[in-house]
């Protein structure tokens, strides 16, 4: 996505080898007019594919998965909730994800009335990296039985393994940016996506 990509090369900073931030439009700070974007582009991709829900991990994943939602017919958007809230209760689907950018595991947690057999689910992001994330995802998906019609990522680092194993798996898989690598803090961009 044309916008995305300038957007990261105008605004994005790299730091050492692996890790690209965006707080100033998409982790922090929200580009409201950007991500509207992010979403009807995500909406058209997937638009044959009858969602009935958008699945997303707090925090940063919910505001591209909040207008995906929209641009699909307001579909409701479900965020697993990561740590221990006592207000999410015991009735959950969780599982265990690694961290990419906190080098920690944590549990992430859904609520099982939020989830049903059956229902077709979008899991949206902002990055795919390692595909960790995306896993821990999946997993709570099959342990409610609902069916998993793709994945959607703001931003793919493609100089991590996550995006070709989701591939290799046959899962329809949209990156809207890819990142080929960082050198000396600059980002390099793959061409179109
Ligand atoms: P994965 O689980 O695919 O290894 O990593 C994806 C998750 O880690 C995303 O939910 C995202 O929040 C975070 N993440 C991974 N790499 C980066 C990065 O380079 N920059 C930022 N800001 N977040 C990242």
């Amino acid at each position: 996505m044309r916008e995305l990509r300038e957007a990261i090369q105008a605004h994005g900073v790299g730091i050492g080898k692996d890790v690209v931030k965006v707080d100033s439009f998409l982790n922090h700070r929200i580009d409201v007019a950007l991500l509207t974007k992010i979403g009807q582009t995500i909406a058209e991709a997937f638009r044959e594919d009858r969602v009935d829900c958008v699945l997303t991990v707090e925090a940063s994943g919910i505001a591209a998965a909040l207008t995906a939602a929209q641009a699909l017919g307001n579909v409701p958007v479900v965020f697993a909730k990561k740590g221990d809230h006592i207000n999410v209760g015991a009735d959950v689907y969780t599982a265990e994800v690694y961290s990419f950018t906190h080098r920690t595991s944590f549990t992430i947690r859904v609520s099982r009335s939020y989830l049903s057999e059956g229902m077709r689910v979008l899991i949206v992001d902002d990055f795919l990296a390692n595909g960790e994330a995306i896993e821990g995802l999946r997993s709570i998906l099959r342990q409610a039985h609902a069916e998993l019609v793709g994945a959607a990522v703001c931003i793919e680092k493609g100089f991590q393994p996550g995006g070709k194993r989701l591939r290799e798996e046959g899962i329809k898989l949209l990156s809207l940016a890819t990142v080929e690598a960082i050198r000396d803090g600059e980002i390099i961009m793959a061409g179109e996506d």
